[in-house]
């Protein structure tokens, strides 16, 4: 498993530009967990990040590091559950994890479905460190 820190470095390696996206996800997801944390010192955030908000986690998680510098956050890691995209069939009630975001039914072809799962952006929880 790659650490935080090592995907930034490969990140900058390749040259990737943080992408406006992840950027904005990533200080909407700082100002949750500042208030949470009142304060105290973040180690970690967990966040559940549906697959239908395209978001590319290797981005996020730069994205992340520049939003908390020199802030309260600098230093908490951030742990990104890729949550499936599943739709529901209103014709035949069949569920079906989306691959891609093509909203109709692999069992009867209906396009008429409601999505299940796949729109969450949740801070799931928020590690508080032990004051030194
Ligand atoms: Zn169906």
């Amino acid at each position: 498993m790659l650490s935080v820190g090592a995907l930034a470095c490969q990140g900058s390696r390749h040259g990737y530009a943080a992408r406006v996206h992840e950027l904005a996800i990533c200080s909407a997801i700082a100002q949750i967990v500042e208030r949470t944390a009142a304060g105290r010192r973040v180690a970690c955030v967990r966040v559940d990040i549906g697959h239908l908000r395209q978001v590319v986690p290797d981005a996020l998680s730069h994205s992340w590091e520049m939003v908390v510098f020199a802030t309260s956050l600098e230093g908490a890691t951030l742990e990104i559950h890729d949550v499936p995209a599943v739709i529901e069939c209103r014709a035949c009630g069949e569920r079906t994890e989306l691959t891609e975001p093509v909203f109709r039914c692999t069992a009867c072809g209906s396009a008429e479905t409601d999505v299940l799962t796949g729109n969450e952006m949740l801070v799931t929880s928020v590690d508080v460190a032990r004051p030194d």
